[in-house]
C-alpha cells in the first residue's frame, strides 16, 4: 500500500523517538542543563509503538529509525528492536545514537536483530567534545565506534554537524577516522530548529564550503548518482572514499521528502519543523483499532503539505525556529522530543 501527500510524496520512513532525555548536553541541541520531561506515564510502552509501527507499515512504511534524545538510555531497548526486527515488510531498522553507552550495548543491539548504526560524532578531540556537549565521555564514543564492527555491524555511518569556528578544521580528520572505523562520515549542516536557540546563519558551514575544504584537500570529487529520497548526498573521493553532505539549511530536500516522526509520548509530526502534531497516544490507548488508526494516519498524510526547511530558506531575517520562553512552554518543539 502506498499513500501520497499533496506533493505526491509517498510515506515510507519513520522515526522513533525513544525517550527525550539525554547524557549529554550539546550546544546546538540542548543548551539548556535543565529541561521540562515527558511525563513517565505518558511514554509508550514497547507493545505501543510496536502497535503503532504495524498501522504506519501496512501504510508504506518500511524505514525505522530509532532515535531521541539518546535512544540507549531507554531501558531493555533489545527488547523493541526484538519487537520491530522480525515485521516481514522492514527494509531497514537504524538507529541513532551519541555513542556514549555504544560499548557496553553494541553486542545486545546486534543480537536483537538491529541492523545499521549511526553515531553522532562531532568531534575527534577530547576537549572540543566537553565543551560542545558538557559532559566528559568522548573516549566512550570513540570505544562505542570502535566496538561496532567487532560484533558484526556493517552500514555504520558517522554523522558531524559543522558548526562554523567551533569544528569545520576537522572535516578532513573525520574523514580519515571515517576510513579505518570503517564508516561513511556525513556532514550536516548546522539547522535552526529546535533547541538551536544560540543559531545564527553566519555559523552554518554550507554545502558548497565543505566540498571546497575537501577538494583542496583530496582532488576532485565525484558525485555518487543515485535515485534515492535520503536526506544525504553522496560524493566520492578519488581514492573510492564515499561521505554525504546533508544540506538541510542550504539546499533542503523537501520535494523528495517521506519521512515523519513519533515522540516517545506517541505524537506524530509530519515535518521535523512542524509546530503542531497529531496525537497517537490518545487512541491507541482509548482501544482503536488497526482500521482506526489507519484511517487518521492517512487522513493526515493525505492532507500534508510541509516543506519546513525550504521555507525557512526562503526568509529573509533568519532567527532561530523557536525561542527560548516557547520551547520551555512545550517541550514538543525540542529536537530531542521529537528525534533529529
Ligand atoms: N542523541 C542521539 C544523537 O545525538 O545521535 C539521537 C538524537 S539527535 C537529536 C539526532 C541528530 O540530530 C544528531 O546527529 C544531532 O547531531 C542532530 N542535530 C541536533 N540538533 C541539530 C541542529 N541544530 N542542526 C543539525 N543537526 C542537529
Ligand atoms: Fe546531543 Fe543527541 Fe543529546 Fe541532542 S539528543 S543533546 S544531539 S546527544
Ligand atoms: Fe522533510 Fe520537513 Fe525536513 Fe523538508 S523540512 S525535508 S519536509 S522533514
Amino acid at each position: 500500500m502506498r499513500i501520497d501527500d499533496r506533493y505526491g510524496r509517498p510515506l515510507r520512513n519513520l522515526r522513533i523517538s525513544v525517550t527525550d532525555r539525554c547524557n549529554l548536553r550539546c550546544q546546538y541541541c540542548m543548551p539548556e542543563e535543565e529541561y521540562v520531561w515527558l511525563p513517565r506515564e505518558e511514554i509508550l510502552h514497547f507493545e505501543e509503538i510496536s502497535a503503532l509501527t504495524d498501522v504506519f507499515m501496512d501504510l508504506g512504511v518500511d524505514k525505522i529509525r530509532l532515535t531521541g534524545g539518546e535512544p540507549l538510555l531507554r531501558r531493555d531497548l533489545p527488547r523493541l528492536i526484538r519487537l520491530l526486527a522480525p515485521k516481514p515488510r522492514l527494509r531497514d531498522l537504524a538507529i541513532t545514537t551519541n555513542g556514549v553507552l555504544l560499548l557496553e550495548q553494541a553486542r545486545a543491539l546486534k543480537d536483537a536483530g538491529l541492523h545499521r548504526v549511526t553515531v553522532s560524532l562531532d568531534t575527534l578531540r577530547p576537549d572540543r567534545f566537553a565543551a560542545l556537549t558538557r559532559r566528559q565521555t568522548h573516549a566512550q564514543v570513540l570505544e562505542g565506534i570502535g566496538a561496532l564492527a567487532r560484533v558484526g555491524f556493517a552500514g555504520t555511518k558517522l554523522d558531524t554537524v559543522v558548526i562554523r569556528g567551533v569544528n569545520e578544521d576537522e572535516i578532513v580528520d573525520l574523514i580519515e577516522f571515517g576510513k579505518q572505523a570503517p564508516a561513511e562520515v556525513r556532514f550536516i549542516e548546522y539547522m535552526d530548529v529546535g533547541g538551536a536557540t544560540r543559531w545564527s546563519m553566519d555559523q552554518v558551514v554550507s554545502r558548497v564550503e565543505m566540498l571546497k575544504i575537501l577538494e583542496s584537500r583530496y582532488g576532485r570529487i565525484e558525485p555518487v548518482l543515485e535515485e534515492t529520497t535520503a536526506p544525504a548526498d553522496r560524493y566520492r573521493l578519488p581514492d573510492g572514499t564515499v561521505f554525504g553532505v546533508i544540506s538541510s539549511t542550504t539546499a533542503p530536500f523537501c520535494a523528495a521528502c517521506d519521512r515523519s516522526r513519533l515522540t516517545a509520548d506517541g505524537v506524530w509530526y509530519l515535518c521535523l519543523y512542524a509546530l503542531q502534531g497529531t496525537d497517537l497516544r490518545g487512541p491507541v490507548r482509548r482501544g482503536a483499532t488497526r482500521e482506526e488508526l489507519a484511517g487518521l494516519v492517512t487522513g493526515r498524510w493525505r492532507e500534508r503539505a510541509d516543506r519546513g526547511a525550504e521555507q525557512r530558506l526562503a526568509l529573509r531575517e533568519r532567527t532561530p525556529l523557536v525561542q527560548i520562553a516557547r520551547l520551555k512552554e512545550d517541550p514538543h518543539l525540542e529536537m530531542h522530543t521529537r528525534g533529529g
